[in-house]
């Protein structure tokens, strides 16, 4: 039968169809591995630090969770917010995670992208449908501007890594926020989150909690805790606890890099 082997541009469009979704779910499931591999790694390099540190009576400075932003803008090119109206969810964000985690948010970027975004992108689907989205390739757009084409950097790390959060101008469903957990190191917000002058909608919580998720952390039944699933503003937004087991893990993940707030 032509096209049945050999490389993948002799084949016929059907059978292309049928192995380029095996290719993604390779390719997640790959990352899955190799970060869930690095988070244990850290996690116990973590471990043998604050020994280390009770022996030695010190106290260990906070460490750094890098986060970049990227803005969006819609099919006429109006970007979809501001970088100056992302700056108070990035400041409770650097809050809670420091008094709850001692981990500080340093912001290395906020990149408005130049290109229009597919629909895809920019009114993207939610939690599973998003993580299968993935797997099929079609988040290309998101992972191509992870890294700035104009600030070219050293080929990039596993730990220590930042995470972006993209800012998109509708998720479906009533979803505002959503992470693939620690099969991506980038997550998605809804622009109305920012947007001041929308009181049902915004909710500084959001991008704090997707950073949580990105950083392995599951969702928690307590309304006062940072990942309770809902948030309804402007009444019922969620709390901002973590509890001990949350700051351990946060503390152990690959994306952060412990005891240098100057980094
Ligand atoms: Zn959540």
């Amino acid at each position: 039968m032509r096209g049945a082997t050999g490389d993948p541009a002799s084949r016929p469009p059907s059978l292309r169809r049928l192995t380029s979704p095996l290719v993604g779910v390779g390719r997640t499931l790959g990352r899955t591995t190799v970060g869930f591999g690095l988070d244990l790694a850290s996690g116990v390099a973590r471990l043998g630090e604050a020994g280390m540190d009770v022996l030695g009576a010190r106290q260990r400075s906070a460490g750094v969770l890098r986060v970049q932003i990227l803005i969006l803008r819609d099919e006429h090119g109006e970007p979809l917010t501001t970088p100056a109206s992302v700056q108070p969810a990035l400041a409770t964000a650097d809050r809670i995670l420091r008094q709850q985690a001692g981990v500080r948010v340093r912001v290395v970027q906020v990149r408005t992208i130049a290109e229009v975004p597919p629909p895809a992108a920019l009114d993207p689907r939610a939690n599973k449908a998003l993580l299968l989205d993935d797997v099929l390739g079609r988040t290309e757009f998101y992972r191509r501007h992870l890294v700035d084409p104009n600030q070219p950097q050293s080929p990039p790390t596993l730990v220590g890594v930042p995470i972006t959060v993209i800012v998109v101008r509708n998720i479906a469903g009533s979803t505002t926020g959503c992470s693939l957990g620690m099969s991506a190191d980038w997550v998605i917000t809804q622009a109305s989150l920012f947007d001041r002058n929308a009181e049902h909608s915004y909710d500084e919580t959001v991008l704090a909690h997707e950073l949580g998720h990105a950083v392995n952390l599951p969702h928690h039944p307590d309304r006062g805790n940072l990942m309770f699933p809902e948030s309804s503003p402007p009444q019922g937004i969620r709390g901002t606890t973590l509890a001990g087991w949350q700051r351990a893990t946060v503390q152990a993940n690959r994306h952060v890099v412990p005891g240098q707030v100057n980094w």
